[in-house]
């Protein structure tokens, strides 16, 4: 990956307008934000800003209004919630261009936070339209992108403003594109990755990626399920995609000539039904009975993952190993995650992990803090994971 720009090169910033694009896409229950871990990745970034005496001008995108304004997506429900976490004011205007941005700038001291409203209210943001991305460059003198989770759109905010504002990685963007870069861009080998979850339909570019990168892909959840059938194993009830046995196949093709171990579960606990304490059994994934569905894999294929998981040096890990959210069919998830976590704390692994429901399953094992990073991103974690160039961190790199 090429250098980009960080906050270490930003001197002399007291009194410049920084625009800072940040993801504040938290969720929301009952007008509350019940969840603030996006604002707190990215707290360092803006205070750190705010302390060398820029004008901190802050740019999100909140739901998917569509390029209209939407009260209820509106970022003035947000504000309160980023005064909390930062433990200072901040000031909002009710648009993120045109005389309530300019207004609200010129009110600024230096220190100052501004938030703006959620740039999506405009058609221009999505489109990446110039004269919209002119419009945001009016408000500032510098540009810095920390939000890595909006990275692999080109729209104004997360791409365009780059081409004409000097652009810089904050802090957030400036780790994860460091604990990407550890991950799979120059990773200490042997590398293993573990894919899980509910469909190969979902992650075919993803799986296919890491075949050619990886030493050993672990496959697990329910899209173990499609690659067993796809190679003769009756699967009974369980969640499979019968219809991509073709594709399943081919990746294990690619597998086999780039010299990528698959490791698929030798067992499985199954159940008659997809609910928490279901009768269950453990068998082979050979004899899995007409009528059940495999929901985890078993103690045997958890011993053969967390083998595989002390020999790597370095862990890619997205999806869970069964259906985590209802025990017992989160043991070998739990399991995994915590042999991980372990391998890491003692220095011995370097382990990144993100996407989806992944941050969930790895707090519901407790040790999320213990992996090397975890990624809040969803479809930007797993866009890097498929290999494919973000537009955001391009745009940051190559300038
Ligand atoms: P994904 O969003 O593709 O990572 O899928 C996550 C979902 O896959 C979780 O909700 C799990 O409950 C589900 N899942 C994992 N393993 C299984 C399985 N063996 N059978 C059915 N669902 C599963």
């Amino acid at each position: 990956m090429p250098a980009f720009k960080t906050l270490d090169d930003l001197t002399d910033i007291a009194g410049k307008r920084v625009l800072v694009r940040v993801d504040l896409n938290v969720p929301v229950t009952d007008g509350k934000v019940s969840d603030t871990t996006r604002i707190e990745r990215v707290a360092p970034t803006i205070l750190e800003l705010s302390e060398k005496g820029a004008k901190v001008i802050l740019l999100a995108h909140f739901g998917r209004p569509k390029g209209e304004a939407v009260a209820d997506q509106s970022l003035s429900l947000i504000a309160p919630a980023v005064e909390e976490v930062l433990d200072q004011r901040v000031a909002f205007a009710a648009d993120c261009i045109g005389a309530p941005a300019a207004d609200a700038i010129a009110k600024m001291n230096d220190g100052d936070i501004l938030l703006l409203e959620n740039t999506r209210f405009h058609k221009g943001e999505e489109k990446n339209d110039a004269t919209f991305t002119a419009d945001l460059a009016k408000n500032g003198d510098i540009y810095v992108n920390d939000a890595f989770s909006a990275a692999h759109r080109a729209h104004a905010s997360t791409e365009g403003l780059a081409h004409i504002l000097p652009a810089y990685a904050g802090r957030t963007m400036q780790a994860e594109l460091e604990a990407l870069e550890k991950g799979l861009g120059k990773p200490t080998h042997p590398v293993v990755a573990i894919v899980g979850g509910a469909k190969v339909s979902t992650k075919i570019d993803l799986l296919s990626n890491l075949v050619t990168r990886v030493d050993a892909l672990v496959i697990g959840g329910g899209m173990a399920n499609t690659f067993l059938a796809a190679q003769g194993i009756d699967v009974g009830k369980s969640l499979c995609e019968h219809d991509l046995a073709d594709t399943a196949r081919a990746i294990l093709e690619t597998a086999k000539t780039a010299g990528c171990a698959i490791v698929l579960p030798v067992d499985g606990v199954v159940a008659r039904e997809f609910k928490a304490h279901a009768a269950n059994e453990t068998v082979d994934v050979t004899a899995i009975p007409a009528d059940a569905m495999m929901l985890d894999v078993g103690p045997k294929s958890i011993e053969l993952i967390n083998g595989w998981i002390e020999k790597a040096a370095t862990l890619v890990w997205n999806g869970p190993l069964g259906a985590f959210e209802i025990a017992p069919f989160d043991t070998a998830t739990v399991s995994a995650a915590q042999h991980a976590a372990a391998q890491t704390r003692a220095g011995k692994l370097v382990s990144v992990a993100g996407g989806g429901d992944t941050v969930s399953a790895l707090n519901h094992a407790g040790i999320a803090d213990d992996f090397s990073y975890v990624s809040t991103a969803g479809g930007a974690f797993l866009e890097w994971m498929e290999g494919k160039e973000l537009p955001g961190v391009a745009v940051l790199t190559k300038g």
